[in-house]
C-alpha cells in the first residue's frame, strides 16, 4: 500500500497535468458510471492528499475521493504538454507499480526512478490523438485536451459533497506533510491519550494520516524508542520528536519518490545526502523534474530496520528483530530500542 509520500506525489501530479482543466470523466468498467456523470465536464480546481487518500475538488463543488488501498493504481499518458507538466517525469504508473512491493504487506517504495516498464508511449508534439482503448477494469478515466489518467483497482472511489469530504477528513488524523496549524499538538494529544503501543498507533490513520509499515519502523529506530511503549508513557517531547522526524523523512520521500531513512554516515556505500538535506524541489511546471539527491542510494543502504531482520544493527551491531504485531511485521533493534 502506498505510504503518504506517494499519495502526495500523486496529488501533485494531478495539479500539474490537470489543474484548471475541464475533464471528461467516464467509467469504462461501468462500476463508477453514476459517480462519473456527476463530475463529467467540470474543471479540476484542486488536488489534495490527506494521508493515504486523495481528494479532487471540482469547480461545481463536488469532490472525488480515491483510496488506492493495496491494489489500486493510476496510469497516465498524453502529449508533450502533458508529459512536460508531469512532476513525476514521463507518464508512468503510480500505485503498486511505484511501490515495487514484494507482497501486499510491504509498504516498500520503489527504488526505480524512471518510468515503469511496459507503460505508455509519450507522444511527440502533434502525435497525440487521444487516449488508447481502455484495457482491463478501468474504474475511472479522466481526459483533458492534452492527456488522460486511468484508475484501476482502488479500495475507494466516490463522489462527495464538500460537507461529506470534510467529514471524511475530520476523521483522519493530522498529516505531517500538510503542516496545518495545530496539527503537531493534535498528534501529540491523540497518541498520548491511549495505552496502545506506539508502534500500533503510528499505523492508525485517525492518529496520524499517511504513515505505513516502513516509516513507522524507521522513525521509531531513528529516535531510539521502544515500539511497545504505550502512548500514555510517551513524553511530550518524544511525541513531538516523532511528529517532526516523520515530517522530515516523509518530505524526503515526496522529493525522492522512495523511502530513504538512513543518514549518510550509516550507509556503507557513502552515497547521497543526510535525511532532511539536499535541494528541496517543488517539481512541476517550469521547474523541471524534481531533483533527487538520494536517487542513487542502494536499496540495501536505505533503511535501518525495515526488512533487515537478522542483520546487524547499523548503530550497535545487534541483530535486528522482527515480529508480528496486529497483522503487520514490526522491525526493531532490541538494544538501541530497549524499553
Ligand atoms: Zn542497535
Amino acid at each position: 500500500m502506498p505510504e503518504g509520500h506517494s499519495v502526495h506525489r500523486l496529488a501533485r501530479q494531478f495539479r500539474d497535468v490537470f489543474g484548471g482543466a475541464a475533464l471528461a470523466v467516464s467509467s469504462p468498467q461501468g462500476k463508477f458510471s453514476a459517480g462519473a456523470a456527476r463530475i463529467d465536464g467540470h474543471v479540476l480546481e484542486r488536488a489534495e492528499a490527506h494521508g493515504k487518500q486523495m481528494f479532487l475538488y471540482f469547480s461545481h463543488d463536488l469532490v472525488m475521493r480515491v483510496h488506492l488501498g493495496l491494489y489500486g493504481a493510476w496510469d497516465f499518458g498524453g502529449d508533450s504538454t502533458f508529459t512536460g507538466a508531469s512532476s513525476i517525469g514521463a507518464p508512468r504508473r503510480i500505485g503498486e507499480q511505484e511501490l515495487g512491493a514484494e507482497s501486499p504487506d510491504d509498504d516498500q517504495a520503489s527504488v526505480s526512478g524512471g518510468p515503469a516498464a511496459g507503460l505508455l508511449t509519450v507522444a511527440g508534439p502533434g502525435d497525440y490523438d487521444g487516449p488508447p482503448e481502455p484495457t482491463g477494469a478501468v474504474r475511472v478515466r479522466l481526459v483533458s485536451d492534452h492527456g488522460w489518467a486511468d484508475l484501476r483497482g482502488p479500495t475507494a472511489c466516490e463522489v462527495l459533497t464538500p460537507a461529506e469530504a470534510a467529514a471524511v477528513r475530520r476523521k483522519l488524523g493530522p498529516d505531517p506533510l500538510n503542516h496545518g496549524q495545530g496539527d503537531e499538538e493534535e498528534f501529540v494529544r491523540r497518541i498520548r491519550k491511549s495505552t496502545t503501543s506506539t508502534a500500533l498507533q503510528l499505523m492508525k490513520q485517525d492518529v496520524l494520516a499517511g504513515v505505513g509499515n516502513v516509516y513507522r519502523a524507521e522513525v521509531l529506530f531513528r529516535l531510539g524508542l521502544d515500539p511497545m511503549l504505550p502512548g500514555t508513557s510517551l513524553q511530550r517531547e518524544e511525541a513531538q520528536a516523532l511528529w517532526e522526524d516523520i515530517a522530515r523523512i516523509m518530505a524526503d520521500g515526496v522529493r525522492d519518490g522512495r523511502i530513504i531513512t538512513t543518514e549518510l554516515r550509516d550507509r556503507p556505500s557513502g552515497v547521497g545526502v543526510d535525511v532532511g538535506c539536499g535541494p528541496a524541489s517543488r517539481g512541476g511546471m517550469g521547474d523541471g523534474l524534481p531533483r533527487r539527491p538520494n536517487k542513487d542510494v542502494p536499496a540495501e543502504d536505505s533503511h535501518y530496520v525495515y526488512k533487515r531482520e537478522g542483520l546487524p544493527c547499523r548503530h550497535c551491531g545487534s541483530q535486528i528483530a522482527m515480529k508480528d504485531l496486529g497483522g503487520r511485521k514490526l522491525y526493531w533493534c532490541p538494544s538501541c530500542q530497549a524499553g
